[in-house]
C-alpha cells in the first residue's frame, strides 16, 4: 500500500490543473487514475493492476479522503483530494476554451445523452467527437474507434476497475490523449445522481453520503476501506520489525 500512496500527486489541486492544461495544450499523452482506497486494494490484491499503478506513465491523484488518510500514517503529507467529478468539469472546461476534441465513453444511455446536450449547449468550443454508453456488448470496438478519431481528451466511466484496464491495454496505440478514469462523474454533472451536500464534503464524509445512499456499497466498503486500513496498519507494523532487527 505504501508504494501506492507515495506515488500519488502531492500538489495542490489547481497546480495539477496546470500540469493538465499544459499536458493538453504540449498534445502529450496521459493517464490519470482517480484513487480512492478501493482502487488501491484491488491493485494490493491483483498483480495486473499494481502494474498499472505503478507504471511510470499514471498519474495517481487523490479522489478519496482514505487516500490522504492512509499516506498520512505512513507520514506521507498530500495536500488535499483532487476529486474525479472536479477533475471531468475542468477538462471540459479546457476543451471548451482551447477548442480541444473529446470523446465521452460510459454510464447509461440516459446520462450519456444528457452529457452529450450539456456540453452541446454550455461548451460550445469543445469538439465532441463521439459519445458512447457504457453497457455496450463490444467495449473494445468503442477503443478503436476512439483511435481513429484521436481526441484530446478521452473520459472512460465504466466503473474500478473496468475503467482503468481498457484505457491500459490501449494506451501504447495512443500518441497523444489525456485518458482518464472518471467512475461516476457523468452521473453526477448532468445531475443524474446528487452529490454529496456541501457539509457533508466539507466533513470528509461525502463517502459515508454515497453508501447511506446505496446499501449495495456497504459490501465496497468493507473491503476498500476497513481491510484498507488493516492493511496499512500491517504494513507500518512489519516497518518497525524490520527497523528494530536492522
Ligand atoms: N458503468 C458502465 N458500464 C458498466 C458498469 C458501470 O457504464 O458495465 C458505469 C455506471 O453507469 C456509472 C459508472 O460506470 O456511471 C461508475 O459506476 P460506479 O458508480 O459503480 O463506480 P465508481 O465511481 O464507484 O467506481
Amino acid at each position: 500500500m505504501k508504494e501506492f500512496l507515495e506515488k500519488v500527486y502531492k500538489g495542490k489541486q489547481e497546480e495539477f490543473y496546470k500540469e493538465v492544461e499544459q499536458k493538453l495544450l504540449n498534445e502529450e499523452k496521459a493517464f490519470i487514475i482517480t484513487a480512492n482506497p478501493e482502487i488501491l486494494m484491488v491493485g494490493n490484491k491483483d498483480k495486473e493492476f499494481d502494474k498499472i499503478l505503478l507504471d511510470k506513465n499514471t498519474t495517481i491523484i487523490p479522489d478519496g479522503i482514505g487516500v490522504i488518510k492512509g499516506a498520512k500514517m505512513f507520514g506521507i503529507n498530500i495536500p488535499g483530494r483532487i476529486t474525479g467529478v472536479d477533475l471531468t468539469l475542468e477538462l471540459i472546461k479546457l476543451c471548451d476554451k482551447y477548442k480541444k476534441s473529446m470523446y465521452l465513453f460510459g454510464s447509461t444511455k440516459e446520462v450519456i445523452s444528457k452529457m452529450k446536450i450539456l456540453i452541446e449547449q454550455k461548451y460550445s468550443g469543445v469538439k465532441l467527437l463521439g459519445t458512447q454508453n457504457g453497457y455496450v456488448e463490444n467495449k473494445q470496438e468503442v477503443m478503436e474507434d476512439i483511435k481513429l478519431k484521436k481526441p484530446d481528451v478521452v473520459l472512460v466511466a465504466l466503473g474500478v476497475p473496468k475503467q482503468e484496464r481498457i484505457i491500459y491495454n490501449n494506451l501504447q496505440d495512443f500518441e497523444k490523449g489525456i485518458f482518464v478514469g472518471i467512475g461516476g462523474s457523468f452521473d453526477v454533472i448532468s445531475g443524474s445522481k446528487k452529490r454529496a451536500p456541501k457539509i457533508f464534503i466539507k466533513l470528509n464524509l461525502e463517502w459515508l453520503y454515497r453508501i447511506a445512499f446505496s446499501p449495495s456499497r456497504w459490501k465496497r466498503f468493507y473491503e476498500g476501506n476497513i481491510k484498507y486500513i488493516f492493511k496499512i496498519k500491517k504494513e507500518i507494523k512489519e516497518e518497525k520489525k524490520k527497523g528494530k532487527n536492522r
